[in-house]
């Protein structure tokens, strides 16, 4: 069936495939983990149910594990992540993992960082498959319809299986029919943490009879009849819906702070796709391309943002532009000549001094400047052990993953850009 809707997505078949890693699907995400470590997996488990629980959003999904990536986790056993936004369907892929949407994969294998994408509707055919295992065929007799089971992957077919209006099904029907997708928790979204209690996973009862599977011989896959096209954007490029939080500041007067740092220009070098990149980064921050068996041809162009700041609380800001950071930064004069946006740090401890530190763009780098803070600003590095507190007005180059402590409250830096050689 073709999925146009998050409505339709979250009445999908979900076909597991075999292999060592976890699949687990709570309402409209699926999760597929490279790892059947209760203790690893966890983590995934969870904030996939939350996101569930909260209504399986796609964007929070991506947010959530893209803030767990660069703060909690150091070693990722390879992950993918699906759940449906209003405009499409979000991916979130992390590590060897690959996932095939009407037939383009994508991947976190190239990527230094992660990959993220929302694939608009209509979304016709969804596969993933850890390495070494290869998504299930068509017409496999396995569906997981809510819960955790060991797999290496799963399909989302494209024919045969499920109805658009499940909660229609005739009442021959052995499973219980799946609840409207406006239901907040699902029943099937049980606080499930080990990898296999309770595997929801039955016979397909009204498989079609064109795709029967006869033991020992899998049927080749159903060709598609229909190929649809479509173009994958950056979660980051699509506007917020308004029933989504807004990530990013509202800025007073936007075209003056715009105009200011929009068009700043920086020397880089473009991958083979035309995309601006740090030359100091080894792959490219947009397309994962390796740009090390190119010529590196240095130019100026405009600067992309640098990447993100995200709150503790899950609150985005985008590093096109410096930001004053603080208990109240707003009157400070350099907000209001245009030359930062402030970036509010509430927090009951009295800790926070009203302007506490800035973030500055320099060239590639985001720096992170001290303002002679009462409490001090403190830095935690990816790969090293403790938290640092930064000497009085001293600067600090975030890479990926930096965390900043201010008062009780936590940053984290996100970059595409990855790693610096
Ligand atoms: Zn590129």
């Amino acid at each position: 069936m073709t999925h146009t809707s998050a409505d339709d997505w979250t009445a999908a078949t979900v076909v597991p495939g075999p292999g060592g890693g976890t699949l687990a699907r709570f309402g409209p995400v699926v999760l597929l983990v490279g790892s059947d470590d209760p203790e690893v997996v966890r983590p995934y488990l969870e904030h996939a149910e939350m996101v569930a629980a909260n209504g399986g959003q796609g964007r929070q999904l991506i947010r959530g594990f893209a803030l767990m990536l660069s703060t909690s986790i150091d070693q990722s056993p390879g992950f993918a992540a699906i759940a449906p936004h209003t405009t499409g369907l979000a991916v979130f892929v992390d590590g060897d993992v690959v996932v095939s949407v009407d037939g383009e994969e994508i991947s976190g294998a190239q990527s230094l960082a992660w990959v993220e994408r929302l694939i608009p509707w209509p979304v016709t055919s969804v596969s993933a498959a850890l390495p070494g295992a290869a998504a299930p065929a068509e017409g496999t007799a396995y569906r997981l319809d809510g819960g955790v089971v060991p797999a290496g992957g799963f399909l989302v077919p494209t024919t045969g299986g499920t109805p658009a209006e499940p909660v229609l099904r005739p009442s021959t029907q052995v499973r219980a029919p799946q609840p409207p997708p406006d239901v907040e928790a699902p029943p099937v979204v049980e606080p499930v943490v080990e990898p296999v209690v309770e595997p929801v996973v039955e016979p397909v009862v009204e498989a079609p009879p064109v795709v029967a599977p006869v033991a020992g011989r899998p049927l080749p896959p159903t060709p598609a009849d229909e190929h649809v096209s479509f173009q994958s954007v950056l979660m980051s490029d699509v506007e917020d819906d308004v029933d989504d939080f807004e990530p990013l500041p509202i800025v007073e007067d936007a075209a003056q702070v715009h105009d200011d740092h929009a068009h700043e220009q920086v020397r880089g070098v473009y991958c083979k796709n035309q995309h601006f990149n740090d030359p100091r980064v080894l792959f490219c921050g947009i397309c994962g391309i390796n740009m090390v068996q190119q010529t590196p041809v240095l130019v100026n162009g405009p600067r992309p943002p640098l990447g993100v700041i995200v709150l503790d609380d899950g609150a985005v800001f985008q590093l096109d532009t410096p930001y004053l950071l603080g208990r109240d930064p707003a009157p400070d004069e350099r907000i209001v000549a245009g030359e930062f946006r402030p970036l509010p740090i509430i927090d009951q401890s009295n800790q926070v001094s009203r302007v506490h530190a800035r973030l500055e763009l320099r060239g590639w780098d985001v720096v992170l400047v001290d303002n002679n803070s009462t409490n001090g600003t403190y830095v935690h590095l990816p790969k090293t052990p403790d938290w640092v507190r930064m000497p009085p007005g001293s600067e600090q180059v975030l890479v990926q993953g930096t965390r900043v402590r201010i008062g009780h409250r936590t940053l984290a830096f996100n970059t595409h850009a990855g790693a610096v050689s």
